[in-house]
């Protein structure tokens, strides 16, 4: 099993603890950037950082700086296209990836032109309902276009670790995996998910658990909740994309079938990935 990575607030006696931890870093600031970048020493292993904030990306100052680290960058929106395309060189050059929300319907159209771009970006499913059939357009391009363009997330995760019968969770694209991340608070409170962190539901209290969480039984039992899902006779209980969603979306399935239509699609988006890379070599008709 790898090593679990903590998801933290920017909290310098919190980060002194967790020397020789994986972590990535969370704040709404983004001129805290440097500050972090400086506040983190050496025995730290800085995963990423994660700026959630509500400026459009278009007027981020984007520094040199935050060249030195990965950076996921999450904001409602793009904001003014002219003012965003002034950044576009500096904005090659960083290890960076914006997710803008799903609840824009521009937002849409500016992640294509953003890909197009060859940024790197992605779409974060802000609240319900999606609108599934524009999340289906969005997918379409990011996996059958056949112009260059940057990774759309989490399309991208799915169709290129989508193999054999094994679970494909795309929450690993936003650091909400337990299997791969966990979160903590100031209080050293720690939860499965962000939204489980949100709601005081803990898995665990102190840094001093930490080394023994995945083998604890509040753990273990979090991490194998999924089988819930077949107990009880609820949509998700019957969708052939199960394996892909873990039934993120319960709560709307109940009442529509958006969810397991675009799931199927993305499933076969992922069939075809695959087989393109299989492909490698072949002769083909056209190319
Ligand atoms: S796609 Fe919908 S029905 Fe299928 S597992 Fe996800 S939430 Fe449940």
């Amino acid at each position: 099993m790898s090593e679990l990575i903590l998801v933290c607030p920017y909290h310098k006696p919190l980060i002194d603890k967790l020397r020789q931890r994986a972590i990535v870093i969370r704040t709404n600031d983004c001129n805290l950037i440097r500050p972090i970048l400086h506040t983190v020493n050496k025995s730290n292993k800085l995963h990423a950082i994660k700026i959630e904030t509500d400026t459009p990306a278009s007027k981020i100052p984007f520094d040199d700086d935050w060249k030195r680290i990965p950076i996921a960058l999450y904001t409602s929106r793009l904001g003014s296209f002219k003012a965003f395309v002034h950044k576009l060189a500096l904005l090659r050059q960083l290890n960076i990836k914006i997710f803008l929300s799903s609840g824009e319907e521009e937002n849409y159209l500016n992640l294509c032109i953003l890909s197009s771009l060859r940024i790197a970006c992605g779409v974060y499913f802000s609240e319900p309902p999606v609108n599934w059939e524009r999340m289906n357009d969005l997918m379409h391009y990011a996996v059958y276009s056949r112009t260059i363009h940057a990774p759309i997330e989490p399309f991208y995760y799915v169709v290129s670790n989508f193999e054999g019968e094994k679970q494909v969770d795309y929450a690993s694209v936003y650091f909400d995996n337990p299997l791969r991340y966990i979160h903590i608070n100031e209080k050293e409170q720690i939860a499965a998910t962000s939204k489980d962190l949100e709601a005081c539901s803990y898995l665990a209290e102190g840094v001093s658990s930490i080394d023994s969480l995945e083998t604890s039984t509040q753990y273990r039992k979090y991490i194998n909740n999924w089988q819930d899902f077949f107990i009880e006779r609820r949509a998700c209980s019957f969708c052939p994309a199960w394996r892909i969603c873990m039934g993120k979306f319960r709560e709307e399935a109940e009442q529509n079938e958006g969810c397991r239509v675009f799931f199927r699609d993305l499933m076969d988006a992922a069939d075809y990935y695959r087989l393109q890379f299989s492909q490698d070599g072949k002769k083909v008709w056209q190319s």
